[in-house]
């Protein structure tokens, strides 16, 4: 399995490599030190280590400015922030790549709906499906833009869908072709799994504003919390004033103790994502050979950190998913059950056996309980524990009698 994904896994350490370059010498032009790491308190006024921070990300993503925070308390609540910040009533949001994930429905949510949503606003909202093949569906995109969209979202990673994720690459045709149709939208990215997967990211590739959670790739595993945005100087700072207050914005916020692990968690970063995507490669090829159907297939280019497989039935799916908590250092004794979960819209089921609460650069897998019973899994901070996780979900498939390895597959 391994001998065979070496091509693969090469790939991936070049990237890594490039990436972790990358990380550095952003580091280095803005001259992180020690002292940038202590944190203020209160008001978190001329707090060098917020500013530089700041800088360093805006650096590595290529945007003209970023604003990274713990105060930012999922990536869902960085993208609402990101979007509230830029739209205004009257205005219209487009998702061009299909129904956003799942705790963005909310967001969205109804006209009237009494929540805050964007809708309650007056912001309203369309998107486009995307074609069968999990392309995007240029006639009804250009069809459904008109003067007030304000907005253009596109989803990076594949979410709970059984789709392809955009690589970036893909992303800045997006951007050509919409602002061809309407120079003044303002492309959104969420980015949510993608960094540091490719040698660029969407802000180098003309999108204007992007976010993410640092419980994911860009924290290293490190971050305890918190989210960036990224993009444009105005779209930035529009993200802010909605972050604290209009007129306050960035320039306050304590960052308490949260900065050394943010900045060596960044350093970290491409390190552990390569460490992650290997594990989706070797999780894709062995659930491959078994015969079940994989997304992405093991050998295609990646461009997030998700590996998703079809078991087509649900015991399948959960006894997957209680596999990798049974392999994780943290909480491996407790059994995982399909639960109601805040902003989802079917039962989920997740293994989460990580150091930070949710963190999904860490080995973990969920799945939504509906047909096809589909999981998804992502991270792993080495390697070595991906695998791990990997062969320990295929044993108990195994001891639970609902997969059989015929002898040539051993
Ligand atoms: C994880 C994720 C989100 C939301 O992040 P939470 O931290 O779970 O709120 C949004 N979009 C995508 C594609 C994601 O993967």
């Amino acid at each position: 399995m391994e001998e065979k994904a070496q091509g693969a896994f090469r790939r991936i350490d070049g990237i890594a490599e490039r990436n972790q370059w990358k990380v550095i010498e952003a580091f280095k032009r803005h001259q992180v030190s020690d002292f940038h790491f202590a944190g203020s308190t209160g008001y978190g006024y001329n707090d060098r280590g917020r500013e530089i921070l700041d800088l360093v990300y805006a650096d590595v993503f290529g945007a003209e400015a970023a604003l990274v925070r713990p105060h930012f308390a999922s990536g869902t609540h960085t993208i609402s922030c990101a979007l509230f910040g830029v739209l205004r009533p009257g205005d219209e949001l487009l998702y061009v790549t299909g129904r956003p994930y799942d705790t963005l429905h909310k967001v969205i949510g109804k006209p009237g709906d009494g929540k805050g949503s964007l809708r309650d606003w007056g912001v309203a909202y369309n998107e486009v499906a995307l074609l069968q093949d999990g392309g995007i569906d240029w006639p009804s995109v250009e069809a459904s833009i008109h003067e007030g969209t304000r907005v253009i979202g596109v989803q990076r990673s594949r979410g709970y869908d059984w789709r392809a994720s955009f690589t970036v690459a893909e992303i800045g045709e997006i951007v050509q072709r919409v602002k061809a149709i309407k120079p003044d939208v303002l492309v959104f990215v969420d980015n949510c799994y993608g960094e540091f997967t490719e040698l660029l990211e969407p802000t180098e590739v003309g999108v204007d504003l992007m976010a993410g959670s640092l419980i994911k790739n860009p924290g290293g595993g490190l971050a305890e919390t918190g989210g960036y945005i990224a993009g444009s100087r105005a779209a930035v700072e529009a993200a802010s004033y909605r972050l604290t207050a209009p007129g306050i914005g960035a320039e306050v916020g304590a960052m308490l103790g949260t900065l050394r692990s943010m900045y060596q968690g960044l350093f970290l970063a491409p390190h552990l994502v390569g460490q992650a995507v290997k594990g989706s490669v070797f999780a894709a090829a062995l659930f491959e050979q078994l015969g079940f159907e994989s997304k992405p297939r093991w050998q295609e280019p990646r461009t997030d950190l998700i590996q998703a497989v079809r078991f087509g039935q649900a015991d399948h799916l959960i006894a997957f998913v209680q596999g990798i908590q049974a392999a994780a250092a943290v909480d491996a004794h407790v059994v995982p059950e399909p639960w109601d979960m805040p902003g989802y819209e079917n039962p989920v089921i997740m293994a989460a056996g990580t150091f930070i609460q949710g963190g999904s650069l860490e080995l973990s897998a969920d799945a939504p309980i509906r047909e096809p019973y589909i999981a998804y899994m992502q991270g792993g901070l080495t390697y070595a524990h991906a695998k791990y996780g990997v062969l320990t979900a295929l044993r108990r498939l195994v001891e639970s009698g609902l997969i059989v390895i015929k002898p040539h597959m051993s």
